[in-house]
């Protein structure tokens, strides 16, 4: 192709991002205002799985990119396009499950991890994370019950809460969920509610930093800003659908 067309192709691409980018934060605008909430309490994780750094970097990049956050679910997929996105400002957050084996690795990229689902893996995050740096975590959740999400069970979660607050190197930043997988929003909003009530109890009991909470995607950011988000974590509304990985 010639390089006027490419470059016109780059920017065709780069304003459907920018329009993409600038609806979803509309709707959590909308979402914000509906609750009584100020917008700015909200912000947008774009969850960039199976997405390559150039097409992450065009978004980051654009000029409402400010206070983006970014989540990968893979440690294999923060490690291979870690390098070409390193000079950006923007925190990087992962948001699956996390292998012991692993830790190193997803340490050398991220400023929290959003996914720690069991004692196990907060102690060993604790261990690794080395002197004079605190890692953010949060506890992530299964408030669905669903068999097929990762995440503690909301019985559970404050125990696990309690357990991370007390080891050096971790700050716990607070809960995350991934909404239940039905097209029914009042019982999708119900779970958010739980994970809310979860955190209200953890902060109240004196876990005095663990105010986050990570909820809401492409399909049920609106409930999850109702229910209290601090942060929704967006992919599809940005990026379009994803191609089917083999
Ligand atoms: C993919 C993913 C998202 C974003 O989902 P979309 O429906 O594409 O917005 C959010 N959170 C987690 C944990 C994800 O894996």
């Amino acid at each position: 192709m010639p390089v006027d067309h490419v470059l016109r192709y780059r920017q065709g691409v780069e304003n459907v991002l920018a329009e993409r980018l600038a609806a979803v934060q509309a709707r959590v605008a909308a979402a914000a205002q509906a609750a009584g909430r100020d917008p700015d309490d909200v912000a947008v994780l774009l969850a960039t799985k199976t997405h390559d750094a150039a097409t992450i970097r065009t978004v980051l990049t654009l000029p409402g990119a400010a206070g983006l956050l970014r989540g990968e679910n893979r440690v294999q997929e923060l490690v291979a396009k870690g390098p070409a996105l390193a000079d950006l400002p923007t925190a990087t957050h992962l948001i699956g499950p996390l292998q012991s084996n692993k830790i190193n690795a997803a340490l050398r990229w991220v400023t929290c991890v959003e996914s720690v689902a069991s004692a196990r893996l907060a102690d060993a995050l604790s261990a690794r994370v080395g002197p004079g740096r605190t890692l953010d975590v949060m506890v992530q959740v299964n408030v669905s019950g669903e068999t097929t999400k990762h995440g503690v069970t909301p019985d559970d979660a404050l125990t696990l809460a309690r357990h991370v607050g007390t080891l050096p190197g971790l700050r716990l930043t607070g809960l995350m969920t991934i909404g239940a997988n039905t097209d029914d929003q009042t019982v999708v909003r119900a779970g958010f509610a739980t994970l809310r009530t979860i955190r209200d109890t953890a902060v109240a009991d004196g876990l005095t930093t663990a105010t986050g909470l990570s909820m809401g995607m492409t399909s049920d950011l609106e409930a999850a800003v109702a229910e209290g988000a601090t942060i929704v974590r967006v992919g599809t509304a940005v990026f379009g659908p994803r191609p089917t990985v083999g």
